[in-house]
C-alpha cells in the first residue's frame, strides 16, 4: 500500500490565527461590499505566494433574491495545485461574512469563526499539500455568496459539472474554530462531519461513503482528536457550501465544530477572541489526512459484489484497474462506521475468513480512496 505521509506536523495554529486575524480585520466581507473585493484579492495573493499554487478570482452572477437587491457580478477565490491525473479533490470555506442587523454593504461583520476559520484552513491545506506533488489535482476555495444562498458554491459545482471534471471529494469547512459555547458545553476532541446519502436525482452521491471514509482514515491519527459523524445533510434549517456539490452528484461533506454559539453567528460578536486555534489546527489535521490520502488514491473499483455462496467466509469481487492495490472493509449492519479492513495487492477478489455476510456490510476501495459498498 502507499504510505500516507504524517502531515499533521505541517499545520500551524499560529498561521491559522494570522489569517483569521487579517480576514476579520476587514469591516465586512459581505458579498455585496467593496471590502470583500479587497479580502478576495488579499487571499488570492496569499495563495500565489505558495510555490506550485495558482489562484483565480472567479467571477459569477449573484442573482437578485434573498439579501440581494439586484443581479450583481461578484468574485470568489479558487486556487489549484496540479497533479498528474485528471481527478480533483477539493476543500473550502466561505470568505463572505454577514451581520443581519446593519446595512449589508457597509455594516460591521467580522465573521471570524463563520467563516474565516474555514478559509484559513483551506489556505493551510494548500501550503501543506503543494510541496507533496500528489497524483490528483487539488482545489482550494474561498466561496462567496454563501450567506445569500450558497451561490458561489453552486457556480463552482456547476462549472465542474459542465466541464465534466472528475471531482472525487469536496470537504466544506464552515464554522470550525471554536470548541465551546456560552451554555458551558465544550468538546475540543471532536469535529462534526455532516453528510447526506442521496438526492432525488442521484440515489447515492457517495457523500455518506466519503464521511465514513474520513472517520476511518483519521481514526487514532491525531492525539485526543476524532470525527463525530452526523448522518444529515446539514443542521436543521441551515445550509452549507457542500450541498451544491452533493446536488450535482459529487461526494461532499461539511465539517463544523460540535458546539456552535448561535448567538454570535451573523453578529458583530463573531470575533477572533472567541476562537480556539489549537482546535482549528486539529480540524485542519483531519482535513489534511483525508485530502492527502484521497489525492493519492487509485481509481475506485467498479462492480463490487458479494459472492452468493453459503459458508462462514465472505468473498468479495470487483473490477480492478491494473497497478492498483485495494482495501476491503467491513462493518456490522448496525454499525455506522467501518470496524475492520484488510489490504490486498493487485487482485479483483478477496475472501474474508469467518466474517458472516448476513450480519455485515462490505466495501472495497483503492488504497486510500473512498470505499464502494458491495451489493
Ligand atoms: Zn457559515
Amino acid at each position: 500500500m502507499n504510505p500516507i505521509p504524517d502531515l499533521t506536523q505541517q499545520v500551524s495554529p499560529d498561521r491559522l490565527r494570522q489569517v483569521v486575524q487579517k480576514l476579520s480585520s476587514y469591516n465586512t466581507r459581505n458579498t455585496l461590499s467593496e471590502t470583500l473585493k479587497e479580502a478576495a484579492a488579499w487571499l488570492a495573493e496569499e495563495y500565489r505566494k505558495i510555490e506550485g499554487v495558482e489562484a483565480e478570482l472567479m467571477e459569477y452572477t449573484l442573482p437578485r433574491g434573498r439579501r440581494v437587491p439586484e443581479d450583481r457580478k461578484v468574485l470568489q477565490v479558487v486556487a489549484t495545485t496540479k497533479g498528474t491525473t485528471d481527478h480533483w479533490v477539493g476543500v473550502g470555506g466561505h470568505l463572505d461574512s454577514l451581520n443581519l442587523s446593519v446595512d449589508a454593504a457597509t455594516g460591521f461583520a467580522p465573521g471570524a469563526n463563520d467563516d474565516a476559520s474555514g478559509v484559513a484552513l483551506a489556505l493551510e491545506m494548500a501550503r501543506a499539500i503543494a510541496p507533496l506533488k500528489l497524483a490528483h489535482n487539488g482545489v482550494y476555495v474561498g466561496f462567496t455568496g454563501e450567506e445569500q444562498g450558497l451561490h458561489g458554491a453552486r457556480a463552482l459545482a456547476k462549472r465542474f459539472k459542465s466541464e465534466a471534471r472528475a471531482l472525487d471529494a469536496f470537504l466544506n469547512n464552515d464554522t470550525v474554530g471554536s470548541s465551546s459555547n456560552k451554555a458551558g458545553q465544550k468538546d475540543d476532541g471532536r469535529v462534526r462531519v455532516f453528510s447526506d446519502e442521496s438526492t432525488v436525482e442521484n440515489p447515492n452521491t457517495g457523500s455518506r461513503d466519503l464521511a465514513r471514509f474520513i472517520e476511518w482514515i483519521t481514526r487514532d491519527r491525531v492525539e485526543k482528536f476524532g470525527i463525530k459523524l452526523v448522518f444529515r445533510k446539514d443542521r436543521f434549517g441551515r445550509g452549507g457550501d457542500h450541498t451544491p456539490f452533493h446536488e450535482e452528484g459529487y461526494s461532499a461533506v461539511r465539517f463544523i465544530e460540535v458546539h456552535e454559539e448561535y448567538s454570535r453567528q451573523h453578529t458583530p460578536d463573531d470575533l477572533i477572541e472567541h476562537m480556539d486555534f489549537n482546535y482549528l489546527a486539529n480540524v485542519a489535521r483531519m482535513n489534511l489526512l483525508a485530502m492527502a490520502s484521497l489525492m493519492q488514491a487509485g481509481p475506485a473499483p467498479t462492480d463490487v459484489r458479494i459472492v452468493r455462496d453459503q459458508g462462514h467466509d465472505t468473498t468479495v469481487t470487483w473490477k480492478a484497474t491494473p497497478g492498483t492495490c485495494y482495501t476491503v472493509y467491513w462493518r456490522e449492519t448496525i454499525s455506522p462506521t467501518w470496524q475492520d479492513c484488510t489490504h490486498v495487492e493487485e487482485t479483483d477478489k478477496a475472501t474474508i475468513k469467518l466474517v458472516n455476510k448476513d450480519d455485515h456490510i462490505f466495501a472495497v476501495g483503492a488504497v486510500g480512496g473512498i470505499p464502494v459498498e458491495a451489493r
